[in-house]
């Protein structure tokens, strides 16, 4: 299958009449100008496709804001470019995002004509009292109705959620999941909650009204929702906010779980889950060999055999995963790669090839279907 590659165009707070709690959208986006001009985004989506590899699928993608609330001429202007680059068969696909309540046929039709194939709605939570604490504007029935219209206008359709935002909590985020799933988009992306300067949200972590999320607990909660998704066949296409300049400026992140590799923490606890459920395995098939392992008496060294490309995310950042099963389980794990192992399936065998365990993805993600 090709890969998609991304044009993207960043249209910051324009159009949006609304005040999330924890929304500077130009910090957000890095975009401190109003945004580009027909003739920038012409210009852009040229040199960006002189850099894009012949066997991708090309798309141009306009982030941030509320693009469906931009007068309708300063859509038109953007669009433009980018729909005749869709003519002339330069491009696949035309991206926007937007407010659950910025959607009706109408808006969908002229959307479309001007060659926008995919909407991405900031959807953030599905919990009445979430949404109205961080100050959406809507309920959760008008997603509902948006997805609704661009279903019947034959889009494809991304949903964005946040978690750990004011009043937010797992069993919150999990039921919203659950009817994301219903709703059947063909991508999600995830948001772990940051306190951003000059938003609501600042105000109220300093009048200790809100306490943002630990890291290690937005990832072990991220990954949770990561793993239902996919394992309903919902690509989630990205986990934390992308690094821009501006964000990465001293003191605009003023708290919360930032990290620049946030997506990487969360598949490397993945693979960690995986390992655990692994050596569950190995102790119920195993119970006298190796007995180490069993009595925690003593180290065992255990080969793990995995395909190359998930080295990184099985050992984790710094070795982390790797010395957390050496202190917990008293393993040591050495490392073999096989091409042939499909990516994300792990083997587990011991020293004196007494035994052999298979843990094939798919398996592991039957846990976590619903
Ligand atoms: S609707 Fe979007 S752009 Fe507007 S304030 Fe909320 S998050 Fe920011």
């Amino acid at each position: 299958m090709k890969k998609w590659c991304i044009i993207p165009f960043f249209v910051p707070h324009q159009g949006c009449p609304h005040t999330c709690v924890f929304c500077n959208q130009q910090r957000i986006s890095g975009v401190f100008s109003a945004g580009p001009s027909s003739l920038e985004v012409s210009t852009q989506i040229g040199q960006y496709l002189k850099t894009i590899p012949v066997d991708c699928r090309v798309e141009v993608a306009f982030y941030g804001g509320s693009f469906t609330g931009l007068p309708w001429e300063r859509q038109r202007e953007l669009l433009q470019p980018a729909y005749q680059a869709w003519e002339a068969g330069q491009v696949d696909g035309i991206r926007i995002s937007t407010r659950p309540d910025l959607i009706n046929p109408k808006i969908l039709e002229r959307i479309k004509a001007l060659g926008v194939t995919t909407v991405e709605l900031g959807v953030q939570s599905l919990d009445p009292e979430v949404l109205e604490v961080a100050q959406r504007g809507h309920g959760p029935e008008v997603v509902e109705k948006a997805v609704n219209f661009i279903r019947q206008a034959g889009m494809k359709l991304g949903l964005q959620m946040m978690i750990g935002l004011p009043g937010d909590n797992r069993e919150r985020s999990y039921k919203t999941v659950s009817q994301i799933i219903k709703l059947q988009p063909d991508f999600v992306r995830i948001y772990p909650t940051l306190v951003i300067r000059h938003t609501v949200l600042e105000r109220m972590f300093h009048q200790n009204d809100y306490t943002p999320l630990e890291l290690d607990e937005a990832v072990e909660w991220t990954k949770i929702l990561y793993l239902h998704l996919v394992a309903q066949d919902i690509p989630v296409i990205r986990m934390g906010l992308q690094t821009t300049e501006e964000l990465l400026k001293p003191g605009e992140v003023v708290a919360g779980p930032w990290h620049p590799a946030f997506g990487e923490l969360v598949q490397a606890a993945v693979a960690l889950e995986q390992i655990e459920v692994l050596l569950k395995q190995w102790i119920r098939e195993h119970p006298f060999c190796p007995k180490p392992l069993t009595t925690n008496t003593g180290l065992v060294t255990l080969l793990l055999i995995i395909n190359p490309r998930y080295g990184s995310r099985v050992v984790g950042q710094h070795q982390r995963n790797f010395q957390h099963i050496l202190k917990k389980w008293k393993v040591k794990f050495k490392l073999q790669t096989n091409d042939s192992i499909p990516v994300r399936d792990l083997i587990l065998k011991d020293d004196e090839n007494t035994g052999k365990i298979t843990l094939n993805w798919q398996e592991f993600l039957a846990n976590y279907r619903i």
